[in-house]
């Protein structure tokens, strides 16, 4: 079987490779439009149950909300609205017609009066219901979450990290005050960097964007980044603070305790398929996809080897009751026993798949008591004993998990470098070099020519550190504290 290009050769041939080699999706004819395969999505199901139980743990309902939105509602809070203007979908017409010689042509006395936006996001049509949900103080706070799908008309796509449609969650929620939204918005992105740093063993970065990267319509963007094998910055997630932005929009008020009326403050957070680019741009190796066992679909493959029935009886005979076993401890397993395919080629196949661990069973291996024990992130082969093999795999399962982990935190740091000087700046921008954690003024001004000069962005003010005071690398004026700078996807 042809080998997969090396990272280090091409990094983005072997993003798409991996994609396509481990059937996790494909492009559709659709521009910007992917076919997520029963892979791919296993994974996404496997992300979204986990949030989803913290989601509703934490006290958050889901909701399901229409896919379409009145323009007008739109058109109502301005920053919104010229944020997402130049990637929206828009249907204006409802029918066709001369289909039956095929040649199908909108009519054209079927527009609308208000035209629909497919949803970019959902703030509009939520806080549009809000208004008639709140009135007062008892009706909040309001925690709601939806599954969905979005499009944003993206000109430049790129597979799971950048399409036009793609699947997320969108969590609105609605406060009494604006002490508790700030809270709300923190407390997700917390729920966020626990998903990812102890189930998808990403390290993240915790922070605020600055003015010009935050949401359109947002008074702060919370958000998680993380950094790529090639040195890239990708932003995982973002949590909103909306202010009264949208409840002064759509006009959402209560009465408090004393009977004043005040406008609702709130927050809307969200995190989508990007997360699998995610996965394989932060855990992959030259030989495939590498998934932590926690959210792998498979966590074990069992392959038999074996020529005559008897033999398998005899595999089977302990294969059976292991994995019966194991399933019952929540460990999913697949016994991949097909004899049109060679194990050598099954071997190959889990390998580009990611699967954390991989047991083959002989007629030998029998005989002697033990059976070849392979682990997907270190490549490495042991021969366990039949009798230990059950107490042993959840255990190695756990390694594998924590190693996984370590290999990326240990990157991250390394990526992590404090900068001085622009010229340092600019030549380590070059070479993606990482996370630059460099001083800046705090101007639009100057983020926008760093921007212009190098491509490189700030990819967010990180929080949770102490304030530091120096010069800007590029003004050399008064800088409060360091800021990431990277370029990114
Ligand atoms: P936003 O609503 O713009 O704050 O986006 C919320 C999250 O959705 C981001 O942090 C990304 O993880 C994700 N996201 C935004 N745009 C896209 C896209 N075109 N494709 C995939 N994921 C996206």
């Amino acid at each position: 079987m042809k080998k997969l290009t090396k990272r280090n050769e091409n990094y983005s041939k072997w993003y798409n490779e991996i994609i396509l080699r481990a059937n996790i999706a494909e492009k559709s004819d659709v521009r910007g439009c992917m076919i997520i395969k029963p892979y791919g999505f296993s994974i996404w199901e496997k992300i979204k149950s986990i949030l989803d139980n913290i989601l509703k743990y934490t006290g958050h309902e889901n909701v399901y909300f229409p896919l379409l939105i009145p323009k007008s509602y739109f058109s109502k809070e301005y920053n919104h609205i010229k944020g997402f203007a130049k990637e929206c979908a828009i249907i204006s017409h409802y029918r066709l017609k001369n289909y039956k010689n095929k040649n199908i042509i909108v009519d054209k006395s079927s527009k609308l009066e208000d035209e629909l936006i497919v949803r970019p996001t959902s703030e509009t049509i939520i806080w549009n219901s809000y208004k008639r949900w709140i009135n007062s103080y008892r009706d909040l706070p309001i925690l709601f979450n939806q599954w969905a799908n979005i499009i944003r008309w993206e000109r430049r796509t790129r597979f799971f990290l950048r399409t036009s449609e793609f699947l997320w969650q969108e969590g609105h929620t609605a406060h009494s005050t604006k002490k508790e939204a700030i809270n709300q918005a923190k407390k997700i992105l917390n729920i966020y960097t626990n998903v990812l740093e102890n189930f998808i063993a990403i390290p993240v970065i915790q922070g605020i964007k600055t003015y010009s990267e935050k949401f359109a319509g947002a008074e702060k963007t919370y958000c998680i980044e993380s950094i790529m094998q090639d040195g890239k910055s990708l932003q995982i997630a973002t949590s909103h603070f909306l202010g009264q932005n949208f409840s002064k929009a759509f006009d959402v008020r209560y009465s408090t305790e004393k009977g004043n009326k005040e406008y609702v403050w709130a927050t809307s957070w969200g995190i989508s398929t990007r997360l699998i680019g995610a996965i394989i741009m932060t855990h992959s190796d030259d030989n495939g996809l590498i998934l932590p066992p926690k959210i792998a679909p498979i966590q074990i493959v069992i392959i038999p080897v074996y020529k005559t029935q008897e033999q398998l009886n005899l595999i089977e005979k302990l294969v059976f009751p292991l994995k019966k076993f194991l399933e019952k401890r929540g460990i999913n397993i697949k016994y991949d026993k097909r004899i049109y395919y060679t194990p050598g080629w099954k071997f190959n196949e889990y390998e580009i798949k990611g699967i954390p661990l991989r047991i083959t069973i002989g007629k030998k291996d029998i005989d002697r008591g033990t059976v070849e024990v392979v682990r997907r992130d270190t490549l490495e082969k042991k021969y366990i004993s039949i009798n230990k093999l059950k107490f042993l795999i959840p255990k190695i399962l756990s390694q594998i998990q924590d190693n996984i982990f370590k290999v990326a935190l240990k990157r991250k740091n390394n990526f992590l470098i404090e900068v001085d000087s622009y010229e340092e700046f600019i030549e380590k921008i070059k070479k993606n070099s990482g996370f630059l954690f460099a001083h800046w003024d705090g101007s639009s001004e100057t983020e926008k020519k760093i921007k212009v000069e190098t491509n490189a962005t700030i990819r967010c003010i990180p929080i949770n550190l102490k304030k530091n005071i120096g010069k800007c690398i590029f003004s050399k004026n008064l800088s409060k504290q360091r800021v990431l700078f990277a370029k990114s996807y």
